[in-house]
Protein backbone atom coordinates (compact mmCIF):
# COMPACT_ATOMS: atom_id res chain seq x y z
CA UNK A 1 0.00 0.00 0.00
CA UNK A 2 0.89 3.53 -0.90
CA UNK A 3 0.84 5.52 1.53
CA UNK A 4 3.14 8.74 0.81
CA UNK A 5 1.61 12.25 2.02
CA UNK A 6 2.17 13.87 -1.56
CA UNK A 7 1.36 17.25 -2.80
CA UNK A 8 1.69 18.46 -6.47
CA UNK A 9 3.74 21.96 -6.75
CA UNK A 10 2.34 24.82 -9.02
CA UNK A 11 3.61 24.09 -12.62
CA UNK A 12 5.54 26.19 -15.00
CA UNK A 13 2.67 27.53 -17.79
CA UNK A 14 3.19 25.50 -21.12
CA UNK A 15 5.29 27.40 -23.43
CA UNK A 16 4.07 28.58 -26.11
CA UNK A 17 5.76 27.44 -29.52
CA UNK A 18 6.65 29.36 -32.72
CA UNK A 19 5.54 27.69 -35.41
CA UNK A 20 8.33 29.64 -37.44
CA UNK A 21 7.85 27.85 -41.08
CA UNK A 22 9.67 24.88 -41.19
CA UNK A 23 9.84 24.39 -38.04
CA UNK A 24 9.23 20.68 -36.60
CA UNK A 25 5.67 21.90 -35.12
CA UNK A 26 4.68 23.65 -38.08
CA UNK A 27 5.40 20.77 -40.75
CA UNK A 28 3.66 18.74 -38.35
CA UNK A 29 0.31 21.24 -37.90
CA UNK A 30 0.39 21.64 -41.80
CA UNK A 31 -0.26 17.49 -42.11
CA UNK A 32 -2.27 17.41 -39.58
CA UNK A 33 -4.59 20.15 -41.53
CA UNK A 34 -3.99 18.33 -44.28
CA UNK A 35 -5.34 15.46 -42.99
CA UNK A 36 -8.11 16.84 -40.69
CA UNK A 37 -9.72 18.62 -43.97
CA UNK A 38 -9.78 15.71 -45.93
CA UNK A 39 -11.93 13.56 -44.25
CA UNK A 40 -14.97 13.66 -42.83
CA UNK A 41 -15.06 12.48 -39.28
CA UNK A 42 -18.18 10.70 -38.16
CA UNK A 43 -18.48 11.64 -34.49
CA UNK A 44 -20.05 9.38 -31.81
CA UNK A 45 -21.81 10.39 -28.48
CA UNK A 46 -19.53 8.52 -25.33
CA UNK A 47 -21.66 7.35 -22.56
CA UNK A 48 -20.27 5.29 -20.04
CA UNK A 49 -16.89 4.53 -21.55
CA UNK A 50 -19.02 3.17 -24.66
CA UNK A 51 -19.44 4.72 -28.48
CA UNK A 52 -23.74 5.23 -29.13
CA UNK A 53 -24.81 6.38 -32.58
CA UNK A 54 -28.40 7.82 -32.72
CA UNK A 55 -28.71 8.62 -36.93
CA UNK A 56 -29.92 11.99 -35.80
CA UNK A 57 -26.70 13.76 -37.11
CA UNK A 58 -25.59 17.79 -37.04
CA UNK A 59 -22.44 18.82 -39.21
CA UNK A 60 -19.13 20.54 -38.85
CA UNK A 61 -18.31 23.01 -41.57
CA UNK A 62 -15.51 25.63 -41.79
CA UNK A 63 -16.85 28.95 -41.11
CA UNK A 64 -14.31 30.40 -43.16
CA UNK A 65 -15.28 28.04 -46.09
CA UNK A 66 -18.78 26.81 -44.88
CA UNK A 67 -19.61 24.96 -47.74
CA UNK A 68 -17.29 22.35 -46.76
CA UNK A 69 -18.25 20.12 -44.13
CA UNK A 70 -15.25 18.13 -41.92
CA UNK A 71 -17.49 16.41 -39.31
CA UNK A 72 -20.78 14.90 -38.80
CA UNK A 73 -21.59 14.21 -34.94
CA UNK A 74 -24.26 12.00 -33.82
CA UNK A 75 -26.89 13.85 -31.29
CA UNK A 76 -28.31 12.95 -28.03
CA UNK A 77 -31.82 12.35 -27.55
CA UNK A 78 -34.14 11.79 -24.55
CA UNK A 79 -33.10 8.35 -24.10
CA UNK A 80 -29.24 8.91 -23.86
CA UNK A 81 -29.64 11.56 -21.93
CA UNK A 82 -31.03 9.29 -19.29
CA UNK A 83 -28.74 6.22 -19.93
CA UNK A 84 -25.66 9.24 -19.33
CA UNK A 85 -27.28 10.07 -16.28
CA UNK A 86 -27.21 6.92 -15.12
CA UNK A 87 -23.68 5.85 -16.19
CA UNK A 88 -22.42 9.30 -14.13
CA UNK A 89 -24.02 7.85 -11.29
CA UNK A 90 -22.28 4.52 -11.35
CA UNK A 91 -19.22 5.63 -12.21
CA UNK A 92 -19.16 8.14 -9.37
CA UNK A 93 -18.65 5.67 -6.60
CA UNK A 94 -15.20 4.39 -7.62
CA UNK A 95 -14.22 7.67 -8.85
CA UNK A 96 -14.99 9.59 -5.96
CA UNK A 97 -13.29 7.18 -3.14
CA UNK A 98 -10.29 6.91 -5.19
CA UNK A 99 -7.01 8.08 -3.79
CA UNK A 100 -6.85 11.96 -5.35
CA UNK A 101 -3.02 11.08 -6.40
CA UNK A 102 -4.94 8.98 -8.61
CA UNK A 103 -6.99 11.11 -9.86
CA UNK A 104 -4.46 13.38 -10.37
CA UNK A 105 -2.26 11.36 -12.31
CA UNK A 106 -4.54 10.85 -15.04
CA UNK A 107 -5.75 14.94 -15.26
CA UNK A 108 -1.03 15.20 -15.63
CA UNK A 109 -0.46 12.12 -18.39
CA UNK A 110 -3.90 14.21 -20.04
CA UNK A 111 -1.71 17.20 -20.09
CA UNK A 112 1.21 16.06 -21.52
CA UNK A 113 -0.69 13.58 -24.30
CA UNK A 114 -1.61 16.96 -25.41
CA UNK A 115 1.62 18.60 -25.30
CA UNK A 116 3.38 16.08 -26.88
CA UNK A 117 1.37 13.82 -28.95
CA UNK A 118 -2.21 15.16 -29.47
CA UNK A 119 -0.54 18.97 -29.79
CA UNK A 120 -1.24 19.12 -33.85
CA UNK A 121 -4.55 17.15 -33.69
CA UNK A 122 -6.03 19.01 -31.28
CA UNK A 123 -5.16 22.42 -32.94
CA UNK A 124 -5.69 21.48 -36.44
CA UNK A 125 -9.20 20.36 -34.77
CA UNK A 126 -9.94 23.90 -33.12
CA UNK A 127 -8.32 26.03 -35.88
CA UNK A 128 -10.88 23.91 -38.76
CA UNK A 129 -13.84 23.72 -36.69
CA UNK A 130 -13.64 27.13 -34.91
CA UNK A 131 -11.80 29.16 -37.43
CA UNK A 132 -8.87 30.18 -35.40
CA UNK A 133 -5.36 31.05 -36.41
CA UNK A 134 -2.21 29.07 -35.53
CA UNK A 135 -1.64 31.42 -32.46
CA UNK A 136 -4.98 31.53 -31.23
CA UNK A 137 -5.80 28.31 -31.54
CA UNK A 138 -1.76 27.49 -29.14
CA UNK A 139 -2.80 29.49 -26.51
CA UNK A 140 -6.21 28.31 -25.76
CA UNK A 141 -6.49 24.61 -26.88
CA UNK A 142 -2.58 23.55 -25.91
CA UNK A 143 -1.31 25.98 -23.84
CA UNK A 144 -4.24 26.84 -21.60
CA UNK A 145 -5.87 23.44 -21.35
CA UNK A 146 -2.59 22.58 -20.33
CA UNK A 147 -2.25 24.80 -18.05
CA UNK A 148 -5.62 24.62 -16.45
CA UNK A 149 -5.38 20.53 -16.14
CA UNK A 150 -1.67 20.55 -14.62
CA UNK A 151 -2.69 24.02 -12.04
CA UNK A 152 -5.89 22.11 -10.92
CA UNK A 153 -3.84 19.39 -9.84
CA UNK A 154 -1.52 21.34 -8.03
CA UNK A 155 -4.84 23.83 -6.19
CA UNK A 156 -6.57 20.38 -5.29
CA UNK A 157 -3.18 19.52 -3.08
CA UNK A 158 -3.51 22.86 -1.33
CA UNK A 159 -7.33 22.24 -0.32
CA UNK A 160 -7.09 18.97 0.46
CA UNK A 161 -4.21 20.14 3.18
CA UNK A 162 -6.42 22.70 4.46
CA UNK A 163 -7.48 20.82 7.64
CA UNK A 164 -9.04 22.28 11.15
CA UNK A 165 -6.91 22.44 14.45
CA UNK A 166 -7.04 19.24 16.52
CA UNK A 167 -6.77 20.45 20.24
CA UNK A 168 -6.14 18.56 23.63
CA UNK A 169 -8.27 14.91 24.07
CA UNK A 170 -10.01 15.84 20.29
CA UNK A 171 -8.95 14.96 16.44
CA UNK A 172 -10.19 17.33 14.19
CA UNK A 173 -10.62 16.42 10.12
CA UNK A 174 -12.14 17.57 7.68
CA UNK A 175 -13.26 15.26 4.44
CA UNK A 176 -13.68 16.82 0.45
CA UNK A 177 -16.43 14.90 -0.59
CA UNK A 178 -17.33 15.09 -3.94
CA UNK A 179 -20.57 16.13 -4.51
CA UNK A 180 -23.81 13.89 -4.66
CA UNK A 181 -24.95 13.65 -7.89
CA UNK A 182 -23.41 14.20 -11.63
CA UNK A 183 -22.60 17.99 -12.94
CA UNK A 184 -23.98 19.03 -16.27
CA UNK A 185 -20.88 20.76 -17.84
CA UNK A 186 -22.06 23.06 -20.45
CA UNK A 187 -19.28 24.82 -22.36
CA UNK A 188 -18.83 27.37 -25.46
CA UNK A 189 -17.71 27.38 -28.72
CA UNK A 190 -14.45 29.85 -28.29
CA UNK A 191 -12.22 27.93 -26.06
CA UNK A 192 -11.44 24.74 -26.70
CA UNK A 193 -9.73 25.13 -23.11
CA UNK A 194 -12.50 26.07 -21.07
CA UNK A 195 -14.70 23.11 -22.82
CA UNK A 196 -11.96 20.87 -21.04
CA UNK A 197 -12.05 22.80 -17.93
CA UNK A 198 -15.58 22.92 -17.32
CA UNK A 199 -15.17 18.54 -17.23
CA UNK A 200 -12.07 18.26 -15.67
CA UNK A 201 -12.45 21.04 -12.42
CA UNK A 202 -14.80 18.78 -11.00
CA UNK A 203 -13.30 15.53 -12.22
CA UNK A 204 -10.62 16.38 -10.36
CA UNK A 205 -12.30 16.63 -6.95
CA UNK A 206 -13.89 13.16 -7.65
CA UNK A 207 -17.46 14.16 -9.33
CA UNK A 208 -18.63 12.40 -12.29
CA UNK A 209 -20.18 14.74 -15.53
CA UNK A 210 -22.20 15.06 -18.26
CA UNK A 211 -20.40 17.27 -21.06
CA UNK A 212 -22.72 19.46 -23.13
CA UNK A 213 -20.35 20.94 -26.14
CA UNK A 214 -21.47 23.77 -27.87
CA UNK A 215 -22.38 22.05 -31.87
CA UNK A 216 -20.25 24.37 -33.34
CA UNK A 217 -16.99 23.35 -31.13
CA UNK A 218 -17.70 19.49 -31.26
CA UNK A 219 -15.10 18.39 -33.39
CA UNK A 220 -12.09 19.81 -30.82
CA UNK A 221 -14.11 18.61 -27.74
CA UNK A 222 -14.16 15.52 -29.41
CA UNK A 223 -10.83 14.77 -30.08
CA UNK A 224 -9.91 16.26 -26.41
CA UNK A 225 -12.58 13.16 -24.72
CA UNK A 226 -10.74 10.61 -26.63
CA UNK A 227 -7.47 12.59 -24.76
CA UNK A 228 -8.79 12.38 -21.80
CA UNK A 229 -10.07 8.72 -22.20
CA UNK A 230 -6.05 7.73 -23.14
CA UNK A 231 -4.98 9.50 -20.56
CA UNK A 232 -7.05 6.40 -18.38
CA UNK A 233 -10.08 8.67 -17.68
CA UNK A 234 -12.54 5.52 -16.37
CA UNK A 235 -15.75 4.82 -18.09
CA UNK A 236 -18.59 6.93 -17.27
CA UNK A 237 -16.89 9.70 -15.43
CA UNK A 238 -17.17 12.27 -18.17
CA UNK A 239 -20.14 11.34 -20.76
CA UNK A 240 -19.56 13.36 -23.61
CA UNK A 241 -23.37 14.10 -25.20
CA UNK A 242 -23.33 16.96 -28.25
CA UNK A 243 -26.89 17.64 -29.00
CA UNK A 244 -29.31 20.22 -28.86
CA UNK A 245 -29.10 22.31 -25.68
CA UNK A 246 -32.32 22.50 -24.35
CA UNK A 247 -33.40 18.69 -25.53
CA UNK A 248 -30.26 17.82 -22.69
CA UNK A 249 -30.84 21.04 -20.24
CA UNK A 250 -34.28 19.96 -19.57
CA UNK A 251 -33.90 16.33 -19.10
CA UNK A 252 -30.81 17.01 -16.34
CA UNK A 253 -32.70 19.90 -14.79
CA UNK A 254 -35.24 17.82 -13.82
CA UNK A 255 -33.17 14.69 -12.52
CA UNK A 256 -33.31 14.71 -8.73
CA UNK A 257 -29.36 14.29 -8.95
CA UNK A 258 -28.46 17.08 -10.48
CA UNK A 259 -25.33 18.55 -8.04
CA UNK A 260 -23.89 21.39 -10.08
CA UNK A 261 -24.01 23.42 -13.17
CA UNK A 262 -20.82 24.33 -14.64
CA UNK A 263 -21.59 26.61 -17.75
CA UNK A 264 -19.47 28.92 -19.62
CA UNK A 265 -21.42 31.05 -22.26
CA UNK A 266 -24.11 33.65 -22.77
CA UNK A 267 -25.60 35.50 -20.27
CA UNK A 268 -29.02 34.45 -21.92
CA UNK A 269 -28.44 30.52 -21.34
CA UNK A 270 -27.12 30.98 -17.95
CA UNK A 271 -30.01 32.88 -16.55
CA UNK A 272 -32.44 30.27 -18.52
CA UNK A 273 -30.47 27.44 -16.67
CA UNK A 274 -30.39 29.15 -13.19
CA UNK A 275 -34.88 29.70 -13.36
CA UNK A 276 -35.54 26.49 -14.66
CA UNK A 277 -33.16 25.37 -11.29
CA UNK A 278 -35.01 27.52 -8.85
CA UNK A 279 -38.32 26.01 -10.32
CA UNK A 280 -37.14 23.00 -10.09
CA UNK A 281 -35.67 23.22 -6.26
CA UNK A 282 -37.84 20.85 -4.58
CA UNK A 283 -36.81 18.08 -6.51
CA UNK A 284 -33.17 18.10 -5.83
CA UNK A 285 -31.18 15.81 -3.43
CA UNK A 286 -28.85 19.22 -2.45
CA UNK A 287 -28.84 22.47 -3.61
CA UNK A 288 -27.22 22.13 -7.27
CA UNK A 289 -24.11 24.63 -7.19
CA UNK A 290 -24.24 26.73 -9.93
CA UNK A 291 -21.00 28.25 -11.53
CA UNK A 292 -21.19 30.78 -14.95
CA UNK A 293 -19.37 32.44 -16.47
CA UNK A 294 -20.96 34.43 -19.06
CA UNK A 295 -20.54 37.58 -21.33
CA UNK A 296 -18.56 40.80 -21.09
CA UNK A 297 -18.72 44.39 -22.35
CA UNK A 298 -15.15 45.03 -21.48
CA UNK A 299 -13.49 48.37 -22.09
CA UNK A 300 -10.19 50.19 -22.46
CA UNK A 301 -10.35 53.52 -20.92
CA UNK A 302 -7.30 56.03 -22.02
CA UNK A 303 -6.14 59.08 -19.84
CA UNK A 304 -5.11 62.25 -21.18
CA UNK A 305 -1.05 60.74 -20.36
CA UNK A 306 -1.46 57.41 -22.41
CA UNK A 307 1.06 56.53 -25.07
CA UNK A 308 -0.83 56.75 -28.21
CA UNK A 309 1.10 53.69 -29.96
CA UNK A 310 0.62 51.56 -26.84
CA UNK A 311 -3.35 52.44 -27.12
CA UNK A 312 -3.41 51.44 -30.67
CA UNK A 313 -1.58 48.06 -30.74
CA UNK A 314 -3.52 46.95 -27.44
CA UNK A 315 -6.87 48.21 -28.65
CA UNK A 316 -6.09 46.06 -32.46
CA UNK A 317 -5.29 42.91 -30.50
CA UNK A 318 -8.12 43.53 -27.67
CA UNK A 319 -10.60 44.06 -30.13
CA UNK A 320 -10.08 41.97 -32.91
CA UNK A 321 -7.89 38.61 -32.44
CA UNK A 322 -10.20 35.77 -32.65
CA UNK A 323 -12.21 37.76 -34.57
CA UNK A 324 -13.68 39.68 -30.76
CA UNK A 325 -15.15 36.49 -30.04
CA UNK A 326 -13.65 36.22 -26.80
CA UNK A 327 -15.35 37.12 -23.57
CA UNK A 328 -12.58 39.50 -22.71
CA UNK A 329 -12.22 41.25 -25.91
CA UNK A 330 -11.94 44.84 -25.84
CA UNK A 331 -15.70 46.38 -27.30
CA UNK A 332 -16.03 50.15 -26.28
CA UNK A 333 -12.75 52.37 -25.55
CA UNK A 334 -13.41 55.86 -23.77
CA UNK A 335 -10.66 58.30 -25.60
CA UNK A 336 -9.95 61.88 -24.47
CA UNK A 337 -10.69 64.76 -27.12
CA UNK A 338 -6.77 65.77 -26.63
CA UNK A 339 -5.65 62.17 -27.95
CA UNK A 340 -8.47 61.27 -30.64
CA UNK A 341 -6.66 62.40 -33.78
CA UNK A 342 -3.61 60.32 -33.36
CA UNK A 343 -5.48 57.60 -31.64
CA UNK A 344 -8.11 57.76 -34.78
CA UNK A 345 -5.28 57.69 -37.27
CA UNK A 346 -3.40 54.31 -35.52
CA UNK A 347 -6.38 52.36 -35.07
CA UNK A 348 -7.62 53.26 -39.09
CA UNK A 349 -4.12 52.07 -40.26
CA UNK A 350 -3.73 49.29 -37.75
CA UNK A 351 -7.54 47.54 -38.94
CA UNK A 352 -7.12 48.50 -42.13
CA UNK A 353 -3.69 46.57 -42.21
CA UNK A 354 -5.16 43.42 -41.17
CA UNK A 355 -5.11 40.59 -43.32
CA UNK A 356 -8.33 37.96 -42.87
CA UNK A 357 -8.97 34.55 -44.61
CA UNK A 358 -8.33 30.75 -44.24
CA UNK A 359 -6.54 29.46 -41.04
CA UNK A 360 -4.57 27.61 -43.06
CA UNK A 361 -2.64 30.85 -44.40
CA UNK A 362 -0.52 31.92 -41.87
CA UNK A 363 -0.48 35.75 -42.70
CA UNK A 364 -4.10 36.51 -41.62
CA UNK A 365 -4.62 37.78 -38.28
CA UNK A 366 -8.24 36.83 -38.23
CA UNK A 367 -10.66 34.40 -39.96
CA UNK A 368 -14.22 33.85 -39.96
CA UNK A 369 -16.75 34.02 -37.11
CA UNK A 370 -18.05 31.18 -36.13
CA UNK A 371 -21.46 30.62 -38.08
CA UNK A 372 -24.17 32.56 -39.90
CA UNK A 373 -26.20 33.44 -36.92
CA UNK A 374 -23.25 35.50 -35.46
CA UNK A 375 -22.32 37.03 -38.94
CA UNK A 376 -25.98 38.04 -39.00
CA UNK A 377 -26.38 39.65 -35.51
CA UNK A 378 -22.54 41.45 -35.61
CA UNK A 379 -23.92 42.79 -39.34
CA UNK A 380 -27.04 44.09 -37.79
CA UNK A 381 -25.18 46.40 -35.08
CA UNK A 382 -22.96 47.86 -37.64
CA UNK A 383 -25.74 48.52 -40.12
CA UNK A 384 -27.14 50.01 -36.96
CA UNK A 385 -24.62 52.45 -36.55
CA UNK A 386 -24.42 52.48 -39.92
CA UNK A 387 -27.85 53.79 -40.48
CA UNK A 388 -27.58 56.45 -37.11
CA UNK A 389 -26.53 59.79 -36.84
CA UNK A 390 -24.45 59.07 -33.19
CA UNK A 391 -22.30 57.22 -34.74
CA UNK A 392 -19.42 57.35 -37.83
CA UNK A 393 -17.54 54.25 -39.22
CA UNK A 394 -14.32 54.81 -38.50
CA UNK A 395 -12.65 51.71 -40.34
CA UNK A 396 -13.96 48.05 -41.31
CA UNK A 397 -17.91 47.61 -41.65
CA UNK A 398 -17.72 45.31 -44.54
CA UNK A 399 -19.39 41.99 -44.28
CA UNK A 400 -19.34 38.93 -46.66
CA UNK A 401 -20.88 35.85 -45.90
CA UNK A 402 -20.55 34.53 -49.66
CA UNK A 403 -17.85 31.74 -48.96
CA UNK A 404 -16.95 32.27 -45.35
CA UNK A 405 -18.42 34.15 -42.51
CA UNK A 406 -15.93 37.17 -42.87
CA UNK A 407 -16.53 40.88 -40.97
CA UNK A 408 -13.49 43.04 -41.13
CA UNK A 409 -12.27 44.84 -38.05
CA UNK A 410 -14.66 47.76 -37.53
CA UNK A 411 -13.89 50.69 -35.31
CA UNK A 412 -17.24 52.98 -34.41
CA UNK A 413 -16.87 56.45 -33.33
CA UNK A 414 -19.76 57.69 -31.35
CA UNK A 415 -21.13 60.86 -29.66
CA UNK A 416 -23.49 59.17 -27.44
CA UNK A 417 -22.05 57.49 -24.49
CA UNK A 418 -24.98 54.85 -23.86
CA UNK A 419 -25.45 53.92 -27.19
CA UNK A 420 -26.33 50.70 -28.08
CA UNK A 421 -23.02 49.44 -29.36
CA UNK A 422 -21.35 51.12 -26.22
CA UNK A 423 -24.00 48.75 -23.69
CA UNK A 424 -24.55 45.19 -25.52
CA UNK A 425 -22.11 42.40 -25.91
CA UNK A 426 -21.52 41.98 -29.82
CA UNK A 427 -19.23 39.26 -29.86
CA UNK A 428 -17.60 40.04 -33.24
CA UNK A 429 -14.96 42.43 -34.28
CA UNK A 430 -16.45 45.61 -33.79
CA UNK A 431 -15.00 48.45 -31.23
CA UNK A 432 -16.89 51.10 -30.27
CA UNK A 433 -15.62 54.65 -29.41
CA UNK A 434 -16.70 57.62 -27.10
CA UNK A 435 -14.51 60.44 -26.94
CA UNK A 436 -14.82 62.74 -23.58
CA UNK A 437 -13.65 66.07 -23.20
CA UNK A 438 -10.44 66.10 -21.03
CA UNK A 439 -11.97 68.32 -18.20
CA UNK A 440 -14.44 65.33 -18.15
CA UNK A 441 -12.80 62.55 -16.94
CA UNK A 442 -14.13 61.89 -13.74
CA UNK A 443 -17.62 62.30 -14.94
CA UNK A 444 -16.56 59.23 -17.89
CA UNK A 445 -15.31 57.10 -15.31
CA UNK A 446 -18.60 57.11 -13.98
CA UNK A 447 -20.13 56.42 -17.43
CA UNK A 448 -17.92 53.42 -18.10
CA UNK A 449 -18.30 51.53 -14.79
CA UNK A 450 -22.61 52.18 -15.16
CA UNK A 451 -23.03 51.83 -18.90
CA UNK A 452 -23.48 48.04 -19.39
CA UNK A 453 -24.54 45.27 -17.11
CA UNK A 454 -21.56 43.06 -17.22
CA UNK A 455 -18.16 43.42 -15.01
CA UNK A 456 -15.53 41.19 -16.93
CA UNK A 457 -12.44 42.57 -18.25
CA UNK A 458 -11.39 46.26 -18.65
CA UNK A 459 -8.06 48.02 -18.87
CA UNK A 460 -6.71 51.48 -18.51
CA UNK A 461 -3.91 53.72 -20.13
CA UNK A 462 -1.69 55.83 -18.41
CA UNK A 463 1.64 57.10 -18.48
CA UNK A 464 0.82 58.59 -14.68
CA UNK A 465 0.90 55.94 -12.44
CA UNK A 466 -1.66 58.11 -9.95
CA UNK A 467 -4.01 58.64 -12.52
CA UNK A 468 -4.13 54.90 -12.99
CA UNK A 469 -4.72 53.91 -9.52
CA UNK A 470 -7.25 56.69 -9.01
CA UNK A 471 -8.85 54.80 -12.14
CA UNK A 472 -8.40 51.38 -11.00
CA UNK A 473 -9.93 52.40 -8.06
CA UNK A 474 -12.97 54.22 -9.22
CA UNK A 475 -13.64 51.02 -11.86
CA UNK A 476 -13.25 48.62 -9.04
CA UNK A 477 -16.49 47.06 -9.45
CA UNK A 478 -16.47 47.23 -13.24
CA UNK A 479 -13.97 44.26 -13.91
CA UNK A 480 -13.01 40.90 -12.34
CA UNK A 481 -9.86 41.06 -14.57
CA UNK A 482 -8.78 44.63 -14.46
CA UNK A 483 -5.47 45.69 -16.92
CA UNK A 484 -3.38 48.60 -16.53
CA UNK A 485 -1.26 49.67 -19.87
CA UNK A 486 -2.40 46.22 -21.26
CA UNK A 487 -4.71 44.20 -23.27
CA UNK A 488 -8.21 42.95 -21.44
CA UNK A 489 -7.44 39.80 -23.18
CA UNK A 490 -5.29 37.32 -22.41
CA UNK A 491 -5.50 36.06 -19.27
CA UNK A 492 -3.33 33.31 -18.18
CA UNK A 493 -4.03 30.32 -15.75
CA UNK A 494 -2.24 30.36 -12.15
CA UNK A 495 -0.70 34.35 -13.13
CA UNK A 496 -4.16 35.74 -13.68
CA UNK A 497 -7.09 33.78 -12.55
CA UNK A 498 -10.64 35.20 -14.77
CA UNK A 499 -13.62 35.71 -14.17
CA UNK A 500 -15.98 38.49 -13.84
CA UNK A 501 -19.42 39.90 -11.80
CA UNK A 502 -22.71 41.82 -12.08
CA UNK A 503 -23.85 40.18 -15.08
CA UNK A 504 -20.47 38.25 -16.10
CA UNK A 505 -20.85 35.44 -14.32
CA UNK A 506 -20.49 34.44 -10.45
CA UNK A 507 -17.10 35.37 -10.63
CA UNK A 508 -15.08 31.81 -9.53
CA UNK A 509 -12.04 32.44 -11.16
CA UNK A 510 -11.26 29.21 -13.28
CA UNK A 511 -8.05 27.21 -12.84
CA UNK A 512 -7.93 28.00 -8.99
CA UNK A 513 -8.89 27.01 -5.63
CA UNK A 514 -11.85 29.42 -5.55
CA UNK A 515 -13.42 27.03 -8.72
CA UNK A 516 -12.41 23.89 -7.01
CA UNK A 517 -14.23 24.71 -3.83
CA UNK A 518 -17.70 24.40 -5.53
CA UNK A 519 -17.14 21.33 -6.48
CA UNK A 520 -16.74 19.49 -3.03
CA UNK A 521 -18.84 19.00 0.23
CA UNK A 522 -17.06 19.31 2.72
CA UNK A 523 -17.86 17.26 5.87
CA UNK A 524 -16.47 17.45 9.55
CA UNK A 525 -15.06 14.56 11.64
CA UNK A 526 -14.37 15.09 15.19
CA UNK A 527 -13.18 12.37 17.14
CA UNK A 528 -12.85 11.98 20.82
CA UNK A 529 -10.21 10.33 22.72
CA UNK A 530 -11.80 10.05 26.28
CA UNK A 531 -15.07 10.67 27.39
CA UNK A 532 -16.03 12.36 30.90
CA UNK A 533 -17.70 9.65 33.45
CA UNK A 534 -20.41 11.86 34.32
CA UNK A 535 -23.22 14.06 32.81
CA UNK A 536 -22.79 16.72 35.12
CA UNK A 537 -20.02 19.48 35.03
CA UNK A 538 -17.74 19.27 37.33
CA UNK A 539 -18.60 22.48 39.37
CA UNK A 540 -22.29 21.23 39.89
CA UNK A 541 -19.94 18.55 42.13
CA UNK A 542 -18.85 21.01 44.17
CA UNK A 543 -22.12 22.67 45.11
CA UNK A 544 -23.28 19.41 46.36
P1 LIG B 1 -24.30 30.11 -25.66
O1 LIG B 1 -24.91 30.60 -24.39
O2 LIG B 1 -25.05 30.31 -26.91
O3 LIG B 1 -24.02 28.54 -25.53
C1 LIG B 1 -23.26 28.00 -24.49
C2 LIG B 1 -23.62 26.54 -24.35
O4 LIG B 1 -24.92 26.44 -23.79
C3 LIG B 1 -23.65 25.75 -25.66
O5 LIG B 1 -23.09 24.48 -25.45
C4 LIG B 1 -25.13 25.65 -25.93
O6 LIG B 1 -25.47 24.57 -26.75
C5 LIG B 1 -25.64 25.45 -24.52
N1 LIG B 1 -27.08 25.68 -24.30
C6 LIG B 1 -27.89 26.57 -24.90
N2 LIG B 1 -29.14 26.46 -24.38
C7 LIG B 1 -29.10 25.48 -23.45
C8 LIG B 1 -30.05 24.89 -22.55
N3 LIG B 1 -31.32 25.30 -22.52
N4 LIG B 1 -29.65 23.88 -21.74
C9 LIG B 1 -28.37 23.47 -21.74
N5 LIG B 1 -27.43 23.99 -22.56
C10 LIG B 1 -27.79 24.98 -23.40
O7 LIG B 1 -22.83 30.75 -25.75
P2 LIG B 1 -21.75 30.61 -26.92
O8 LIG B 1 -22.25 31.38 -28.11
O9 LIG B 1 -21.31 29.21 -27.13
O10 LIG B 1 -20.51 31.40 -26.28
C11 LIG B 1 -20.41 32.77 -26.33
C12 LIG B 1 -20.75 33.39 -24.99
O11 LIG B 1 -19.93 32.83 -23.99
C13 LIG B 1 -20.49 34.89 -24.95
O12 LIG B 1 -21.54 35.55 -24.30
C14 LIG B 1 -19.20 34.99 -24.15
O13 LIG B 1 -19.00 36.23 -23.51
C15 LIG B 1 -19.36 33.85 -23.20
N6 LIG B 1 -18.06 33.40 -22.66
C16 LIG B 1 -17.73 33.76 -21.38
C17 LIG B 1 -16.52 33.39 -20.84
C18 LIG B 1 -16.14 33.79 -19.44
O14 LIG B 1 -15.19 33.25 -18.89
N7 LIG B 1 -16.85 34.74 -18.84
C19 LIG B 1 -15.63 32.64 -21.61
C20 LIG B 1 -16.00 32.27 -22.90
C21 LIG B 1 -17.22 32.65 -23.41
Amino acid sequence: MNNAVYNFPLPQNEPILNYFKGSPERTLLEKELKKQSQTILEIPLIIGGKEIRTGNFGEIRLPHNHNKVIARYHKAGKAEVEMAIKAALEARKNWSDLAWTIRASILLKAAELLSIHYRSVINAATMLGQSKNIYQSEIDAVCEAIDFLKYNVGFAGRIYEMQPKSTYNQLNKMEYRALEGFVLAVSPFNFTSIASNLNMAPVMMGNTTLWKPASTAVLSNYHLMKVFMEAGLPDGVINFLPGQGSVIGNICLASKDLAGIHFTGSNVTFNGLWTQVSTNLSRYKSYPRLVGETGGKDFIFVHPSANIQDVCINAIRGAFEYQGQKCSAASRMYVPRSLWAGIKNGVYELAEDIKMGDVTDAANFMNAVIDEKSFDNIKSYIDFARNSNEAEIIAGGQCDKSTGYFIRPTVIATTNPRFKLMEEEIFGPVLCVYVYEDSKMEETLDLCDSTSPYGLTGAVFSTDRIAAAHMCEKLRYAAGNFYINDKPTGAIVGLQPFGGSRASGTNDKAGGEFNLLRWVNPRTIKETFVNPDDYRYPYMKQEE
